[in-house]
């Protein structure tokens, strides 16, 4: 499923057979789950994607020569050299590539992936279970680091990324909030079903204050929601890579060491760790399942907000 031009829809076709060059190999598809990420790209918010384009960074497959079940993130490739790789902040590098962005994706029958971006894929699951772990797990994953020691802590927006690091969260003993749109009982439920201990609208607060809070949605004035319901010296994370402008707000919400930070993309440290915890206890997932050339429509339905949990493009 092909972008060719910001948007519009996906076309299907047939394209050549992609050829692993030095240090890639050549993955076949199972499984690509869809991030709200790749509706920015198909949507214009993220700008100069590589086009046409294969969209698609939650990639679980099988490497062709060897049999091994892998999964393919969205940190495609990076560096190693420049002032970031060398720090340990492989995510910054200048000329990183990213996969179903700056390199071809996973909405495809295959791919071919730099071989030490990739991960193992833990056994006990599906390829279509393991999939929403390479982006909306890992992220949330570096989100939660963010967020400290914090035990409680408020998550806005609960969809793919949120509910499987809510069930991080509640496994390291912390507590989860979750804010989902006013009114939207059923989200709500869903997040009490995944481990939030409570859920409510986005406007409303918190029974407790909140020592952190996570930004799923891609919405700025969630952001001084947030701040509102934050304890001194907690820390507001937004954990996606396109967000509407923040609202000003008066600095008093700022004050007493409250502050705001991002989070970007990830490095094959946070899989190694990230990948550790889903061996050790599962990691489950409400899912909807899309075949390939239906891919227009798992972006429509995320695009309308009618995806509980995770959408699947199955192979
Ligand atoms: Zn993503
Ligand atoms: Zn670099």
């Amino acid at each position: 499923m092909i972008l060719r031009r910001q948007r519009e829809p996906l076309q299907l076709v047939d394209v050549p057979m992609p050829r692993p060059k030095k240090s890639e190999v050549l993955i076949r598809i199972e499984a690509c789950a869809v991030c709200r990420t790749d509706l920015h790209i198909v949507d214009g918010e993220l700008e100069k994607p590589k086009l046409p384009l294969i969209p698609g960074h939650q990639i679980a497959g099988v490497i062709e020569s060897s049999g091994e079940r892998v999964g393919v993130p969205w940190l495609g490739w990076s560096d190693e050299t420049c002032h970031y790789c060398t720090t340990s902040r492989e995510n910054l590098c200048d000329r990183a590539l990213f996969t179903g962005y700056t390199i071809d994706g996973g909405y495809a029958e295959y791919c071919v992936a730099d071989a030490r971006y990739c991960h193992p894929l833990p056994d006990g699951y599906a390829f279509d279970e393991a999939a929403p772990l390479l982006c909306g797990g890992l992220i949330g994953f570096r989100a939660l680091r963010m967020a400290g020691e914090a035990r409680r802590i408020g998550f806005y927006g609960f969809g793919s990324s949120a509910q499987m690091t809510a069930q991080v969260a509640a496994a390291e003993g912390r507590e989860v909030y979750a804010f989902t749109r006013d009114g939207d009982q059923s989200a709500q439920e869903f997040a009490r079903k995944m481990g939030a201990i409570w859920a409510g609208g986005s406007s409303g607060a918190p029974p407790e204050e909140l020592e952190a809070a996570i930004i799923f949605a891609p919405v700025g004035s969630l952001v001084v929601t947030a701040l509102r319901n934050l304890a001194k010296g907690g820390v507001v994370v937004c954990a996606g890579i396109h967000m509407s402008d923040i609202p000003s707000f008066p600095y008093e919400l700022l004050w007493e060491e409250r502050s705001i930070r991002s989070v970007a993309n990830l490095t094959r440290r946070d899989g190694d760790d990230f990948f550790a915890i889903a061996r050790k206890s599962k990691i489950v997932t409400q899912r909807t399942n899309f075949a390939l050339e239906r891919a227009n429509d798992a972006l429509s339905a995320l695009r309308a907000g009618e995806i509980v949990g995770t959408a699947v493009i199955t192979i």
